[in-house]
């Protein structure tokens, strides 16, 4: 096969990241003979800096020419200002709407070998495996109006949550789908009991659920399934939100998977008629800029993404898992960055780890 995927470092430690992730598509395409051509451009602060836009022209002309999208992290304290007309986080926003990506899909399965750096008790994260997905383009990150004025008592602000019937519906089915392919549960996540745009959800899954006979529906109202995130993480298979809810939910459902440097995400717009999906591929952490260059960010969760980038935007599901047993396999031979390691345990590099990953897949059978 060939495929262009268009790579962002961005700021902070997403150049560390992002090259180990190259070594681990390049190490896949010598082993299974496929050519891949890499397109970089800048996002985020470093485009800022070098052209005064977060999201320059010439990086919306590669990212649409490319089969897919691997991106680092954007920010950091030089970009902060937050009266700055241009931020790294709309250089974002603006790739996310560009691309159409309106779902975003975050695998949770803790590795056996660190499940004891998560605070839960060992015992809650045995069979952890779930997916959440996470609605992305709608929601109160897009709905107008959403702004500070001033009003009879004072400064205001408002923001508003909509939602149209196509966007909650295209992600709840997304989220059918990938339950009908897993363990056939689906979560649907909500707050009917306070939100219009919440009732309307649970309408519409409740409508799609008579397409999917196979797959059992639950709907949790948002609070309740914070809890049982913590108390019961085993019992998910796919979790399907808006936004705003996801954005949170995610971030809590990281801390199962011990660190931030070990949960990779893929955010996916319409399948095209092949059925391959045109996806932007991420890290959930942000750009760390207390350890950027310094070989010390753990670059697993950037790896993993590029395998979900494999499985779902050019439909190599062997070679995703080839990334995927070889992440397992390093693991489990002792190998730790900072973040994973136990006190006293022996700690490599950013660019070791990248290394080791990918001499695994090439000796992979
Ligand atoms: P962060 O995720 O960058 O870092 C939080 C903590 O986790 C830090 O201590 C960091 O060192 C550690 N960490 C993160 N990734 C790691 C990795 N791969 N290996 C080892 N340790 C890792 O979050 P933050 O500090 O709140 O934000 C820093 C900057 O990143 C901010 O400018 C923020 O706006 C931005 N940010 C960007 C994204 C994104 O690009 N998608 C997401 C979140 C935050």
């Amino acid at each position: 096969m060939r495929a262009t995927i268009a790579l962002l470092p961005g700021d902070g430690i997403g150049p560390d990241v992002v090259r180990e992730a190259v070594k681990a598509l390049d190490a896949i395409a010598q082993r299974f003979g496929h050519q891949f051509e890499y397109r970089q451009a800048l996002i985020g602060g470093c485009a800022l800096d070098a052209t005064g836009n977060s999201f320059p022209p010439e990086t919306e002309q590669t990212v649409l020419a490319a089969d897919a999208v691997l991106l680092g992290a954007v920010g950091g304290p030089k970009w902060d200002d937050p009266r700055a007309a241009d931020r790294p986080e709309r250089g974002l926003l603006a790739l996310r709407k560009t691309l159409g990506v309106f779902a975003n899909l975050r695998p949770v399965r803790p590795h056996p070998v660190v499940r004891d750096t998560t605070p839960l008790k060992p015992e809650l994260v045995e069979g952890v495996d779930f997916v959440v997905i996470r609605e992305l383009l709608g929601g109160l990150y897009f709905g107008q109006p959403s702004e500070r004025r001033m009003g009879p008592a004072g400064r205001e602000a408002v923001d508003t949550m909509f939602y149209s019937e196509p966007e909650i519906r295209r992600v709840l089915r997304l989220g059918f789908e990938l339950a009908r392919s897993r363990r056939k549960k689906l979560t649907s996540v909500d707050k009917a009991n306070i939100l219009a745009t919440s009732r309307l959800w649970r309408e519409l899954a409740n409508e799609l659920a008579s397409e999917y006979p196979e797959v059992q529906l639950e709907h949790v109202l948002v609070d309740a399934a914070a809890m049982y995130l913590i108390q019961r993480p085993a019992s998910f298979d796919v979790i399907v939100t808006e936004n705003m809810f996801g954005d949170i939910l995610t971030d809590e459902a990281a801390v199962l998977a011990g660190s931030m440097g070990m949960m990779p995400s893929a955010s996916l717009a319409e399948p095209t008629n092949g059925g391959v999906r045109r996806g932007l591929y991420e890290p959930i952490h942000g750009s760390a800029p207390d350890i950027a260059g310094q070989e010390k960010a753990n670059p697993i969760a950037t790896i993993q993404s590029a395998a979900l980038l494999l499985r779902y935007s050019l439909g190599l599901e062997a070679e995703a898992r080839t990334i995927e047993t070889a992440i397992d396999e390093v693991l489990a031979a002792g190998a730790r960055t900072a973040d994973l390691a136990r006190p006293g345990e022996p700690v490599i590099g950013t660019k070791a780890m990248g290394d080791r990953i990918a001499a695994a897949i090439i000796r992979a059978r």
